[in-house]
Order: C-alpha cells, then structure tokens, then sequence
C-alpha cells in the first residue's frame, strides 16, 4: 500500500469512467492529488500516457494511445495511434463530399487509403490518373483529393497529412509508378507536403475550364494553384497489366 503524501490514506488514483472512446473522468484519494493529477495531465504528455497506460485505458477501449491532447475548449480528449487502413472508392467519396471545405468528390481513381484515430474515420486520400492530359498518364499518379476531418478537435489530425501524402508515395512507388503530383491552393500551407518531402514547382493552372468554344460548367471557382511533387525513383516499369504482360508506354516487356 502507498500512502499519500497529501491525506495520509492510502493513495489512490483511478480510472472511474471512459465514454465516446474520447472523454475519460478520474477519482484520486484527495483534492490535493486531484490537482497534482490533472496539472500532470495538461501539461506532461508522456507521464499522462504513462498513468493512463498503467490504469487500463487501452484494453478498456481497445486501442493504442498516443497522447492525451488538448480539445481547445478546456477539456482533455484521448488520442490514439493513428492507423492507416482500406477504405472502398464510394466511402472515400462519401467522406470527401461530407468534410472537404472546397472540392466536390472526384469521378475516379487508382488506388487511396483511409487514416482512422481509434474508431473515428478522420480522413482520406484518393490518387488518381493526372488531371492535366499532357502529363504522362502511365508514369505519373495525382493525389486529386486529400481530406481530414474538422469537427473533431484539432489535435487528433496532428501528423494526419503527412501520414498520408506519405502512403500515397509509397504506395505510388509499389504499384511502379515513377512520379506523384498533386495542387494546393495557393492559399493552403504546404508544411506537410514539404514535410513529407514534396517539392513546390510554382504556380500551375487554376484557370477557368469555361473557355470560349468549349463552354463547361464550373463546380469550383477558379483558383491559383502551386503544383507540388516528389519523385518515386523507381527501376520497375508502370503497373498495367494487359493480356497477362506488363506494359510500359507502348513497350512490352516479359513479366
Ligand atoms: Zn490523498
């Protein structure tokens, strides 16, 4: 038994109550602790993991986690390991439709992932074929949409990008392709896409597709646009299967 320092009883603190696998309430033998308690839980991430490691808290919600984080509304959340995983093409788009602040779903897609904190779906990315039609369609992919959610707290997005704009290189690379593009508006902050170790090549597009002769309607207003890359230096030919063989723009090679 271990007294405590404060009351003289046997000291205690507990896990009483975890709901919504984000919101937790704890009991402590006195006040004095209780404060000790929750000063450690703001402001020492690790030994705030640490306690509520020892008290249960992951096979009680049955995930790994990272921190307890600030929800910025004066309150404490759990945030947890976050965990890349399959996701259907409709789900994606689903999600896109939902969350993103400025773009409608894309029509298409080659491959895209889902980012999971605990049990909440907190974001996607879709890559697909490039939008612009001069770029190289067997040896380049485009993320066309990455998305996060943001009516969760902020702090359970913390490194979502990155994770993210990083599975859809590597991912890229796997399936053979040699480069990955995507565009930010110029208005969005490339942290973590340079973070990630993405190149900015300079202002790209952004016009209006409504061109005189070939009218169209536009579902997103015109924007400048910053096209970003990173190369997947691949040796490995493009992943189009035909007929059993692999191509490579026109070329056929042995598989
Ligand atoms: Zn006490």
């Amino acid at each position: 038994m271990t007294l405590c320092e404060h009351c003289e009883q046997e000291q205690k603190i507990e896990l009483l109550e975890v709901w919504d696998h984000r919101q937790f309430m704890m009991s402590t033998c006195c006040e004095t602790l209780q404060d000790e308690v929750q000063w450690g839980l703001q402001h020492d991430p690790k030994w705030a993991r640490d306690l509520l490691q020892r008290l249960g808290v992951e096979a009680i919600c049955g995930h790994s986690l990272r921190r307890v984080a600030d929800d910025a509304i004066g309150g404490l959340v759990l945030d947890w390991n976050l965990r890349l995983g399959c996701l259907s093409f409709g789900d994606a788009q689903a999600f896109v439709a939902a969350h993103h602040e400025h773009a409608r779903p894309p029509v298409g897609w080659r491959f895209g992932s889902g980012l999971w904190n605990g049990p909440d779906l907190i974001g996607v990315v879709i890559v697909g074929k490039p939008t612009a039609r001069a770029i190289d369609q067997h040896a380049v992919v485009e993320v066309t949409r990455l998305c996060l959610r943001r009516d969760l707290p902020d702090a359970l997005r913390w490194n979502g990008c990155s994770m993210l704009y990083g599975w859809a290189c590597t991912s890229a690379k796997a399936r053979g392709f040699r480069r990955i593009i995507t565009y930010t508006r110029q208005d969005e902050d490339g942290g973590s896409l340079r973070a990630s170790g993405w190149t900015c090549e300079g202002p790209a597009g952004g016009r209006s597709w409504n061109w005189r002769g070939r009218p169209r309607v536009d579902h997103e207003p015109p924007h400048p646009r910053l096209r970003w890359s990173r190369v997947c230096a691949t040796a490995r030919p493009p992943a189009e299967q035909v007929g059993g063989r692999r191509t490579c723009r026109g070329t056929v090679a042995a598989v």
